[in-house]
């Protein structure tokens, strides 16, 4: 069987060279490999993620010369599907609803920091302070007869308590240097959502079921979702699915040593297209090899 890359960018903004870096390494990979390529567009967030966008992520890669297989998976055709899964962990007992809002779960973090130093998950938010894992079925049905739009969270220490310990392969290297056996911490994360209020599911959710559903062998994906991966080890246990191998590479950075983003148009690909820009030169300012 071919190993399967995938590049998976979500259409909430133009892609910058930053993407084109990832994509143009899944391609390089899946190529000297003899491997497919898929595109998957991470669209579960309704309000953020925009038609026009998508539009320009299929003109941008077209433009660098980047062959993808039909047809793309977009996650927002497939919420039935992540709805599955957070039933079938809804029946092993591992989610919750919690009904808090950003205000109170901000209040809720102060008056822990006011006690003291309060833990922050890997990407420096802080842990859910939340009380609702305790709240009383009655409560619960309560808070929902009044209307109360829901989160369902996994209960992380039960979580990783019936896991047990987990490990992955990366081939490229965490922030630190981390590579080979990489042992998962899922627990810096604590209870994370899986399903948001107002969608039925959550990046960590849909990216570990379609990376199953879709075969996908080789995830080649930025440093900064690194940690992310102790969060999709866990579920895939918990799911019975069968893990990839990982392979995290370096963000390029801007003039500032800033992390490179979508909203800033100096590195977007149409932006520097306009601009005279070709494939070739958009390789060459990210350091890869001519094609
Ligand atoms: N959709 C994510 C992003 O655009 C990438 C997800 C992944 O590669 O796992 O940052």
């Amino acid at each position: 069987m071919p190993p399967v890359f995938r590049f998976a960018p979500s259409p909430n903004g133009y892609l910058h060279l930053g993407h084109a870096y990832s994509a143009l390494l899944n391609a390089e990979l899946a190529r000297q490999s003899g491997g497919r390529l898929l595109l998957r567009i991470e669209d579960i967030d309704r309000a953020r993620c925009k038609p026009a966008f998508e539009a320009a992520i299929y003109v941008d890669l077209a433009w660098l010369g980047i062959e993808w297989e039909t047809p793309v998976r977009r996650q927002s055709e497939h919420f039935e599907q992540y709805r599955a899964a957070t039933d079938r962990l809804n029946a092993q007992g591992l989610l919750y609803p919690s009904f808090e809002s950003r205000a109170e779960i901000a209040r809720l973090v102060a008056a822990e920091q006011i006690r003291g130093k309060w833990p922050h998950d890997p990407d420096g938010v802080p842990l859910y302070p939340g009380i609702a894992r305790s709240l009383t079925p009655s409560a619960v049905a309560e808070l929902r007869r009044a209307g109360a739009p829901t989160a369902l969270r996994l209960d992380m220490a039960e979580a990783s308590r019936r896991a047990g310990a987990l490990q992955w392969t990366e081939f490229g290297a965490g922030p630190s240097g981390e590579s080979g056996a990489v042992a998962a911490r899922p627990e810096a994360w604590g209870d994370v959502i899986l399903a948001r209020k107002e969608i039925p599911t959550s990046y960590h959710l849909s990216v570990v079921i379609d990376d199953a559903l879709q075969g996908v062998t080789d995830v080649v994906r930025g440093q900064d979702l690194f940690w992310s991966t102790s969060v999709h080890r866990l579920l895939q246990t918990l799911l019975g699915l069968e893990p990839p191998t990982y392979r995290h590479h370096p963000l390029l950075r801007d003039e500032g040593g800033g992390k490179l983003a979508k909203s800033t148009g100096a590195t977007a690909l149409r932006e520097l297209r306009a601009r005279g820009a070709g494939p070739a030169d958009i390789r060459r300012m990210i350091g890869l090899p001519a094609a």
